[in-house]
This record gives structure tokens, sequence and C-alpha cells, in this order.
């Protein structure tokens, strides 16, 4: 319900006020450094909360939905601290619950000594990173399959736009709306979350491998220091060639399970990978959708002025039986962008043009299949 923040020279306390009781869980990471706590889903009434004076242990904070009952509040640090035990105290002397966190400094070495994930979630998070990698097996309905990822979600926002509207909720509303477009063309549809939720990257790859996806489009907007950048942009996977502004731009999107506290390595880029036959063909039909796709919309909203197909080593983009796109709405930087991807009818016009670009895919997909003599 409330926050405190008190900066000593000995330690720096962070106490939480609580409706209820929880039951938490608090360990600490390395690069960057920063303490996570894990919460069941608890409802964030903070209508204040404190501002780090920079000066103290911690430098930032962050907190929200991490998975369905799960809340999570990330605590990035200044410098290396050891967490003391922590404790929640009951209701006492006007005072509801509280958690209390304790800080003390520690040198870099203790920190990393100390800091690593518990094991159980080490598990699932290597499970996850398996289930991403096994192929599966083609779906035996003959019906098409699209996975949509809205991205970003809960604790980790994405860019803000300059009219104040949030990257996450923007990719949510749209991919809402691309989902019932595809369904009412006949395409069976699932969704990476269909509300306002985090999750990890490469559960978001599994996810497509578990639903035998033919195709996989995760939506986001970007940003850009310069104001007046503006268009859509569709992202392939990069074979390890990409510019400088397409490295940043990979740096941002796989930044999300940092933001979230999520990621189980400390580097979350994509090393440039092994690209094996298989993978080759599946990045052709991802440059081919992409290719398309720009043609397609290019009647609906802007497109970016320089090269609007473009490459970057995604995290979100990996699996390498699967075409992957990620889509980049348009520029959240700028006003008339932001103004335009904040309307109904921009957003319905959107969705309309780049499901129709899906189907065209599809389209050409078998025809090619049926030109070899071989039955889609
Ligand atoms: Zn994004």
């Amino acid at each position: 319900m409330s926050a405190r923040i008190g900066e000593h020279a000995d330690k720096t306390r962070l106490v939480l006020e609580l409706s209820d009781p929880v039951n938490l869980r608090a360990f600490s990471l390395a690069s960057p450094n920063r303490v996570i706590l894990d919460l069941p889903e608890v409802a964030w009434r903070m209508g204040n909360p404190p501002v780090p004076s920079g000066r103290g242990l911690i430098k930032a904070y962050r907190y929200g939905v991490f998975r369905t009952g799960n809340a999570r509040m990330v605590i990035d640090l200044n410098r290396p601290a050891r967490l003391g035990e922590t404790l929640v105290i009951p209701p006492s002397a006007g005072f509801g619950y509280r958690l209390v966190i304790d800080l003390f400094p520690t040198t870099q070495t203790a920190y990393e000594s100390d800091a690593g994930w518990p094991a159980d979630l080490r598990k699932r998070e290597a499970d996850a990173e398996r289930r991403a990698r096994v192929a599966v097996a083609p779906s035996a309905t003959g019906k098409r399959v699209v996975v949509i990822d809205a991205g970003h979600g809960g604790i980790d926002s994405g860019t803000s736009g300059v009219n104040g509207l949030l990257e996450k909720d923007l990719v949510l509303a749209e991919t809402l709306l691309l989902a019932k477009e595809l369904r009412a063309r006949g395409i069976t549809v699932h969704l990476t979350r269909e509300k306002d939720g985090y999750g990890p990257l490469r559960d978001r790859v599994a996810f497509a491998r578990a639903h035998k996806a033919d195709l996989f489009l995760s939506i986001h907007a970007d940003a850009h220091s310069d104001a007046s950048v503006t268009g859509l942009s569709i992202y392939t996977l990069s074979d390890g060639r990409s510019d400088r502004e397409a490295a940043a731009l990979a740096k941002r999107e796989n930044q999300s399970d940092v933001i979230a506290g999520v990621d189980l390595l400390a580097d979350n880029s994509v090393t440039p990978i092994l690209i094996d036959l298989a993978q080759r063909d599946t990045l052709n039909k991802s440059a081919l959708f992409a290719k398309s796709a720009v043609a397609q919309l290019a009647g609906v909203t802007n497109i970016l002025a320089r090269s609007p197909h473009r490459s970057a080593s995604l995290a979100v983009l990996v699996a390498p039986d699967i075409p992957a796109v990620l889509i980049e709405l348009g520029f959240l930087s700028n006003l008339d962008d932001a103004a335009q991807m904040k309307t109904q009818a921009w957003r319905e016009k959107f969705a309309a043009g780049l499901a129709t670009a899906v189907v065209r895919h599809f389209a050409g997909d078998a025809a090619a299949v049926m030109a070899a003599g071989t039955r889609p």
C-alpha cells in the first residue's frame, strides 16, 4: 500500500506496508546487481512510491504482475549489497503489516558468491529453455496456426509514448484486434498473453513451438532519440550481420527479461547462432513474409523511410523451425505516430491489413508446395 526507503550509513532499509501478510522470497542476481522480491499476486496500491536519493544502496526499483499468481519487485542496486533477513512484521503501533528489507554494503566478490537463482526457479527456466529448443511435429489438422506475441507486459512496460501511451498496452490492444481478424479468416490463433502480465522471452518461443505455429508475430512499438523518425518496421532474425541501430533495438527488446528480473544468463544478447539449412529455410520464409507484409501495410500506415525490413539478434525470434517476425508498429517517440496509434480507427485498419498479409503469405506458401508436387 505504501513504501519507505531509509538510507543510513551502514544500511539501506526498504519498508513495504501491506494490507495482509504475504509469503515472500528474496534473492539477488549479478550483472547488473539487483534484488528480486517474489510475492503472490498482489494489488499494488502505492500512490506515491518513494524515489531513492541515489546516495543509498538502492538505485531504482519497479514492481508489477510477473506471471499469473505471481507479483515481483526488482530493486536495482547502486553498489553490491548483502540482503539481510527479510521480515514481515505484524501490525502494531498504528502500522499494518510491514515487510522489511535491509541491505548492507558488501564487496562485489562477496555479492557474487551469494547471488544466483534459487534451484527451483533455475529449473523452471531451464525447462522452458529446453522446451524452446525441442522440435515438434507439424500440425495434423491442416489449419494454419499463428501465434501472436504482445511484447512486454506487467512489470515491463516497454517504451513510453510522448502522449503517455505505454508500449505494453498498445501492443496488447493491437494483438487482440489482430487475433479477431485472423480467426475471422479461418486461422487458428494463440496468444502469448491476453492481459497485462509478463512472460520471459524464451517462454514465448516455447509457447509458439508447443502450439506448432506456422508463423510467429511479435508485436512491439519503437522509440528513437530523434523524434522525427516515424513509421512501421518489421524485423527478422539476423544471421550475424546487423547495423548499429538494429543492434541497439535488439538490445532494448532483449532487455525485457532483465527488466522483469528473469534473465538466467547474465548476458541476454543472442550470440550469433550457427544457422543450419533448416533454419536458413525458416529465415528465408520469415524474410519473405516481412517483405510482403511491408508492401501490404504500405497502404495502411506510414513506413520507416530507411529500409523498413531489417534484421537484428532478437531473442524472441530464435525458434529454428517457425518463421518469425517482430513488428514495430511505429515510433512512440514521434507525436504523429503516437497519436495515430492511440486511435481505434488506425488500430483496426492495421489489424485488417496485417491479417490480409498473413493470409496471402499462407496462400503463396501452399501454392509453392503444390508446385513441387507434394500436398500441403
Ligand atoms: Zn518492445
